[in-house]
């Protein structure tokens, strides 16, 4: 296997944790026979780039250059130039033997994904993301971006959207289905998006009011403050599905007496801290709790495919690279409607 490294790519690098970020160059791998060459022009930031460029869930390799909401052009396929515009989510790489890579959810690999940064390839070498001009990907892990999706929207749909997506499906969301968001953030607000194009009927669970107008632009039936103690007793044994992307730790007990019996809490959120909760909340309504991490590749060109037909589209606010770190702040105190996105010819 070719493991010379000869194609320059400028970068953003955060050079340890909580530094701020720097300009550099890092050589990207030559491509092999099954690898694209892809020109980044977007990539998102998800907060999950926070929590690993700040060390919050331990292990971050440094320097670490964050990104797993890349949209590009590819510029060649094993040495021949072509042009289409693709995306890169969340891994790179996977076993491809397993039986989760062999059934289409490669973020299982019993060998262990590769994620896209702050992770180490098969190789042993380190891997970085998206905050970077070019990229080299084997094929397989790359998606097609359909034609009529703009390349700075389209990018955080690789994660923020799949990430949605995926338990919105495995869960049933649809007709006749209550669904409760929790956060209207990056993924909330494509969440809300989802869930309404799937059929069901949304409620939105922010902290405060002030979000009502844009969530019921995005397709919410119903929207409350949880800063309210009565959205809690008012919502008693409602939903039959519970999708929570907050950041940070919640009330568990709180959100599941929300729950119908045999409803669901599902956890995409991240924080880093562990939450905790009474089995009492769960047996007394035959209630649930589970986690989703993002989604395949199969299901991610679905959910682009999906997210296409039914005008599923992130709301964003395109930033240069000097941004970035401010970018960070602003997210920490939710200040985005609703998701950065880094404009790389910045760079
Ligand atoms: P984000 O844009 O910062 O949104 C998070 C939302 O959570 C905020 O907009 C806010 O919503 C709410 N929130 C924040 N702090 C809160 C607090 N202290 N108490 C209550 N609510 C709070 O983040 P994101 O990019 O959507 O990511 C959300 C989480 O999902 C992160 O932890 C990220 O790492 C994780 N994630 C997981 C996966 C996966 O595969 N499982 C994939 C991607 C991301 P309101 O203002 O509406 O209250
Ligand atoms: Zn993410």
């Amino acid at each position: 296997m070719c493991n010379h490294k000869s194609i320059p790519s400028r970068v953003l690098s955060a050079p340890s944790a909580k530094a701020k970020f720097e300009l550099t160059t890092i050589e990207r791998r030559d491509l092999r026979p099954n690898d694209v060459l892809i020109d980044i022009k977007f990539s998102g930031i998800c907060h999950s780039d926070i929590h690993s460029a700040y060390d919050e869930w331990g292990g971050g390799i440094f320097p670490m250059v964050p990104g797993h909401e890349i949209a590009g052009v590819v510029t060649a396929v094993g040495g021949d130039v072509t042009k289409f515009a693709v995306g890169v989510g969340c891994f790179v790489d996977s076993c491809g033997e397993c039986e989760y890579c062999l059934n289409g959810e490669e973020q299982f690999c019993t060998k262990g994904v590769v994620q896209t940064y702050n992770s180490l390839d098969y190789d042993g070498n380190p891997t970085y993301g998206g905050y970077s001009q070019k990229i080299v990907v084997k094929e397989d892990f790359v998606v097609r971006i359909p034609d009529n999706l703009d390349l700075d929207a389209a990018s955080p749909l690789l994660c923020a959207g799949i990430t949605t997506y995926s338990p919105l499906k495995h869960w049933n969301a649809g007709p006749g289905k209550k669904v409760a968001i929790v956060g209207m953030g990056g993924l909330g607000h494509v969440a809300i998006q989802f869930a309404h194009a799937m059929g069901a009927e949304v409620t939105v669970l922010s902290r405060s009011l002030n979000k009502k107008e844009e969530a019921l632009s995005f397709g919410a039936d119903h929207y409350f403050a949880t800063s309210d103690p009565a959205t809690f007793t008012g919502l008693a044994g409602r939903f039959d599905l519970i999708l929570n992307t907050v950041s940070a730790n919640l009330d568990i007990n709180a959100y599941l007496s929300m729950l119908r019996v045999d409803g669901t809490l599902v956890n995409v959120g991240a924080p880093a801290e562990q939450d905790q909760y009474s089995v009492f909340s769960l047996i007394m309504g035959r209630r649930s709790i589970a986690g989703s991490l993002v989604g395949g590749i199969r299901e991610t060109q679905e959910m682009l495919d999906f997210a296409a037909e039914h005008g599923v589209a992130p709301k964003i606010e395109v930033i240069r690279a000097d941004q970035v770190d401010e970018a960070y702040e602003r997210v920490l105190r939710s200040d985005v409607r609703y998701r950065f996105v880094i404009d790389i010819s910045t760079l």
